[in-house]
């Protein structure tokens, strides 16, 4: 077991501070994250996110079990911050999105305006042509806009999160916005209330129901906010619960995919020559040379090209088994996986782009931008 975290362990949303795998395991235990059983994974198969174990760990999920149980309504809710083009570290949760919409969740999805000026100076304005792009991107994924499916919104437009946000902030102080976010510029606690009435807008638009965020561990100070502020105003609402998958580390090696870092991520509208240097020079778990990595096996568990291949661009088990055989039995050669490996994301980037080109329209009529 591990050592109790410092009293100083926060989570910051808004840091591109890395996550240590020691981290995880930190987190789970201080902040109650309750571990996927097997017969909970078992039930959940079909997603490849908790198939594969990206997803390892929730809050309330039985909730979203019962209802779907009991054929009752229940809801995915997530978001985007329109600062910049869609990219890899955002196809997790926005895969996941559109998977929790095909298991039977209504699916609500933000477009965080309030929190790109509030992170990033980027006016509402100047979000707006972000903001339709993202939402080509996840249309083009599958997130079906049938708004009995989906109900889609802008921060800066939609007046009941701003109404939550004024509601529970006669409940919020500066010690506990401190104690959970540590010492941030007004705006961003501002930011973090208004997120709170995001994850609300489902139960207060549609009635009380469970609502599942899936999100990367780095969000989860969002979630306990918000569940403390549900349990003390929202009283007969569910508290919200979530999924909670393992971050992407960086293309190069890096901990973390960050946009300070360009070579650590790509993003769906750079070249595809950029796309390809980047998946070609990515860090992979090969040894020195043929000779080693034939006698010694690669290391696929470090492998950035089997990770990203792991996490969204091999549907297939069995194949995905295969490579992980051939790599550590020195079968599989890195240049060869790499070279594979670019033929199939490109493939997938450029299917991608052609769906996305047909969605730009429905985009801008869905959020309303001319
Ligand atoms: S063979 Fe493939 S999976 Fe194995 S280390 Fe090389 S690139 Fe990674």
């Amino acid at each position: 077991m591990s050592e109790k975290p410092p009293d100083d362990f926060k989570i910051d949303p808004w840091s591109s501070n890395a996550l240590l795998e020691e981290d995880y395991e930190r987190l789970i235990q201080e902040f109650g994250i309750e571990k996927l059983s097997i017969s909970e994974r078992e039930r959940l198969k079909e997603n490849r996110f908790f198939r594969r174990k990206i997803i390892f760990g929730h809050r309330d999920l039985s909730t979203i079990f019962k209802a779907i149980d009991q054929k009752k309504p229940w809801a995915v809710m997530s978001g985007i911050k329109p600062s910049g083009p869609f990219h890899l570290g955002t196809l997790t949760t926005a895969l996941e999105i559109v998977e929790f919409q095909k298991m039977g969740a209504k699916a609500y999805y933000c477009i965080a305006d309030i929190e790109s000026w509030e992170d990033n100076g980027i006016s509402y304005e100047e979000a707006e042509p972000y903001a339709v792009d993202q939402l080509s991107d996840i249309l083009a994924l599958g997130l079906d806009p049938d708004p009995k499916k989906a109900y889609i919104w802008r921060q800066s437009k939609e007046t009941i999160v701003q109404d939550v946000c004024f509601k529970v902030g006669r409940l919020v102080t500066q010690n506990m916005l401190n104690a959970i976010y540590g010492e941030k510029d007004f705006g961003l606690y501002l930011a973090a209330l208004i997120q709170v009435g995001d994850i609300t807008l489902p139960q207060v638009l549609d009635g009380v129901q469970p609502v599942v965020v899936p999100v990367g561990i780095d969000q989860d100070p969002h979630l306990r906010l918000t569940r403390d502020l549900t349990r003390r105003y929202y009283k007969s609402y569910f508290l919200p619960g979530a999924t909670y998958h393992k971050l992407l580390p960086g293309l190069d090696g890096t901990d973390k995919m960050s946009k300070r870092n360009p070579n650590s991520y790509f993003d769906f509208s750079e070249s595809i020559e950029s796309i390809e240097k980047k998946i070609k020079n990515s860090f992979t778990g090969g040894r020195k040379n043929k000779k080693e990595q034939q006698e010694l096996g690669g290391q696929p568990d470090i492998c950035m090209i089997y990770k990203i291949e792991m996490y969204h661009f091999e549907d297939d088990d069995e194949k995905l088994e295969k490579i992980y055989k051939d790599c550590i039995t020195g079968k599989l050669m890195c240049g060869e996986h790499k070279k594979e490996c670019v033929e199939r994301i490109l493939n997938f980037i450029n299917e991608h782009r052609k769906k996305k080109k047909k969605l730009i329209d429905k985009a801008r009529e869905i959020l309303g931008i001319d």
